[in-house]
């Protein structure tokens, strides 16, 4: 099927509104999608209705956002849309952003960066709050010329890392959270794992054993090379393939449209 399985919506640090990107996905000419909004299942109920009057398959998704490395995310498919084990951990991981803003705050202060936190939350704009929201306030008050430039020099450095540690669950706690609901698993951008000495088969191989049933093998910042060294570890470790933009919209993410992938899906839509 045509498909982009990786996507975000005002309910994490989207542009759009789910109905948005459902008719943004059908005028794309994708057959399945997955709205896999970061820790947070408040967009899938509007995206089943308006994905699904549009004639599209709509996948529930979510992104969990795991302790083990930074950028270490799991994405969860396909789970009912009454999954307690994984309103459960959505749920904690909303309330660790709730803390999480004022340790970004004061970490940014102390690097001489300061910045009203009611702007980053209104950047928000009551979806959760991300790394990209403090980016867009750092912006506009003029610590940074870019957003990626708020990455590079702040938010995406090992510093931050440190503040991170011991804040999310484990990727084995997502994996059995998302299996438990009945859901399916695939290892998100596999280049933005932040893995220091650390090997990404010495992961997958864990990850597999905790449940793990896909690896993000299509993504839009995954060079050639990358992506043929992924599907060789997906095939080497029998699990299956999944792709996606990661649209955040035109605004908060230039650089990755939506995505248009061909994947065989039988594995994730059964009946
Ligand atoms: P958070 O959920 O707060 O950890 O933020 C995750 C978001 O930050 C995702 O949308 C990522 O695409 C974005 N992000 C992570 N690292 C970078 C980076 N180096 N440059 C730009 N965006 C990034
Ligand atoms: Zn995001
Ligand atoms: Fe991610
Ligand atoms: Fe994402």
């Amino acid at each position: 099927m045509i498909a982009d399985l990786h996507t975000h919506s005002t309910a994490s640090d989207g542009q759009y509104s789910p109905g948005e990107l459902a008719r943004l996905a059908k005028a794309r000419g994708l057959e399945a999608w997955a709205l896999t909004d970061h820790d947070s299942l408040g967009g899938l109920d509007e995206a089943v209705r308006e994905g699904e009057a549009l004639g599209l398959r709509v996948i529930r998704g979510i992104e969990l956002s795991a302790d083990d490395y930074l950028n270490l995310h799991i994405l969860g498919y396909a789970f009912p849309a009454d999954s307690p084990s994984l309103q459960r951990t959505a749920s904690g991981l909303q309330q660790g952003r709730d803390h999480r803003k004022y340790r970004i705050q004061a970490f940014l202060q102390e690097q001489g960066v300061d910045i009203p936190l009611e702007e980053v939350e209104a950047e928000a704009k009551g979806g959760s709050i991300g790394r990209p929201h403090f980016a867009q306030v750092m912006l506009r008050h003029g610590y940074v010329k870019t957003r990626k430039e708020a990455f590079d020099r702040y938010l995406d450095i090992p510093a931050f890392q440190a503040i991170e540690k011991g804040t999310k669950p484990s990727a084995e706690a997502c994996i059995r959270a998302i299996k438990a609901a009945g859901g399916k698993v695939s290892l998100a951008h596999p280049y933005q794992i932040v893995l220091g000495n650390d090997c990404l088969e010495d992961l997958v191989r864990r990850l597999k054993d905790c449940g793990l049933d896909a690896v993000e093998c299509y993504y839009t910042k995954h060079t050639p090379q990358q992506q043929a060294e992924y599907l060789a570890l997906a095939e080497r470790y029998d699990l299956h393939v999944t792709g996606g933009s990661d649209f955040h919209g035109e605004k908060n993410k230039p650089d990755c449209p939506l995505a248009a992938v061909e994947l065989d899906l039988d594995w994730l839509i059964s009946g």
